[in-house]
């Protein structure tokens, strides 16, 4: 199973804001800290604070910070808000032809319950456990070095 850019971009951005030492980096900061398009990154960061897991301030001083929900967040309840509760298997044909299979397809129940499975797995884990050494030390590493 292969996660959309942005769900491991949102990943990444609350990884690199769980190091942040009380500082606020900025969203263009973050990007070039993570080596993505601002663009992207500014997308992805306003879903996060949709979502209430990053507070972002504008103007001077201002920058990005998890939120406490943030900082507990569950990787799987991220992965799974970014990625939608869509089959892995497009059986509908988007727009084109269904799949012949589609109306009695055992194939198709249990790919669904690999999904959930995928997602299960993740969701003991916190944002704080994926930045213990050593990619706690290395984001603070990219954090500090001027971009
Ligand atoms: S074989 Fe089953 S899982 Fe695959 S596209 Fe057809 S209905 Fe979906």
């Amino acid at each position: 199973m292969r996660l959309l850019r942005s769900t491991d971009l949102a990943l990444r951005i609350l990884m690199r804001l769980s190091v942040s030492e009380g500082a606020t980096p900025t969203t263009r900061e973050v990007a070039a800290d993570m080596d993505v398009p601002y663009t992207h990154a500014a997308k992805v960061v306003a879903e996060l604070q949709h979502q209430g897991l990053v507070d972002a301030r504008r103007g001077r001083g201002g920058g990005l910070a998890l939120t406490d929900k943030g900082r507990t967040a569950s990787v799987g309840a991220v992965v799974r808000s970014f990625e939608g509760d869509g089959d892995v298997v497009d059986c509908e044909g988007g727009g084109t032809a269904p799949c012949p299979l589609s109306p009695a397809c055992r194939l198709r129940g249990a790919l669904r319950r690999a999904q959930e499975a995928f997602f299960a797995s993740l969701d003991p884990l916190t944002i704080g456990d994926m930045v213990t050494a050593p990619t706690g030390p290395l984001l603070l590493e990219i954090g500090r070095a001027p971009s």
